[in-house]
């Protein structure tokens, strides 16, 4: 009997495992190719954040090219996306291996209203406009929030998504997701997920500065991208880049932004300049060929001593 009921679930598990080819994520700091999956271990919420391998563009590292997408459209309504280069004037998604539909988040109007003045807020400094209606044919970056992992053949515990040039480049019409699915229902957190996913696009990599949106780090108070120089890295610190390619040795949120977005000409003033080893939390490499040195190791596992703690709590 025993076996005849493990044989009939097994039977049953069969197309679930057929349907859903899930695409394994590499671990952040080591090679990965185009097209692969690269993220950090999972933190916040026991989620994980990942990043596409794409290949070098024009718009590199080296260049003060400003964006042509300074449009970000907040998407919460569902989007069919088709496969290809990223092109959200016509749906079609790097991450995307098939036609896919992502259904629209079921969000209260409240929630929703708060999300998009929290993406407003975070990219107010910057010569950007974030909108919550399809802009249509102009160059614009889509973040969609809805739906779960699974539905791009991601692993269940992704919280977002977005592709990212192995020269740190522009990705313009970049379409990038937060999963609604799998987050909580809070409005200032969908925001940093998203913000961070956005800056992806714009080239922006993970930084240990716990109170920038583009960290992995756990943070009680509210994440705005600062003004202050830190090693890239999820847990430990590593150069900036992906895959084992390396664009700059530390990056500055505010100034990355400013170069590819251009700053608000009116309005809001740019984030104060923060000197770096502030509050300790960030450490500035030195350069490309900084290895794990014991300084950076030890903080790394006094950063993985925060988080845990902070998780318990
Ligand atoms: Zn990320």
């Amino acid at each position: 009997m025993r076996l005849r009921s493990f044989s009939v679930g097994a039977l049953l598990l069969v197309p679930a495992l057929a349907a859903a080819e899930v695409r394994a994520l590499r671990p952040a700091g080591t090679t990965a190719a185009v097209g692969e999956f690269v993220a950090g271990p999972a933190t916040i919420d026991d989620l994980t954040f990942a990043r596409q391998v794409l290949p070098p563009t024009g718009t590199g590292d080296h260049t003060a090219a400003v964006a042509q997408s300074r449009v970000i459209y907040l998407n919460k309504n569902g989007v069919t996306l088709f496969p290809g280069e990223n092109d959200a004037r016509t749906n079609r998604s790097s991450i995307a291996t098939q036609q896919t539909t992502i259904p629209a988040w079921n969000v209260s109007a409240t929630t929703w209203s708060a999300t998009l003045s929290c993406m407003r807020d975070l990219f107010a400094p910057f010569d950007v406009t974030v909108v919550d209606a399809d802009p249509g044919n102009v160059p614009h970056i889509e973040a969609v929030f809805g739906g779960s992992p699974e539905q791009l053949g991601m692993e269940p515990n992704v919280g977002g998504v977005s592709p990212f040039t192995q020269n740190c480049a522009i990705i313009e019409n970049s379409i990038v997701f937060t999963f609604t699915s799998v987050i909580p229902q809070d409005a200032r957190l969908a925001c940093e997920i998203m913000a961070q996913e956005v800056a992806h696009s714009y080239g922006l990599d993970h930084v240990l500065l716990a109170s920038d949106p583009m960290t992995y780090l756990e943070y009680t108070g509210e994440r705005t991208f600062k003004n202050q120089m830190a090693s890239c890295g999820e847990s430990t610190a590593r150069p900036c880049g992906i895959g084992g390619s390396q664009c700059r040795p530390a990056q500055n949120s505010v100034t990355l932004l400013t170069e590819r977005l251009g700053a608000k000409t009116s309005g809001t003033p740019m984030p104060p300049v923060t000197p770096p080893m502030g509050d300790g939390s960030n450490e500035i490499t030195g350069g490309c060929s900084t290895g794990s040195s014991s300084s950076s190791l030890l903080l790394g596992f006094a950063l993985v001593g925060l988080v845990i703690r902070r998780r318990r709590r």
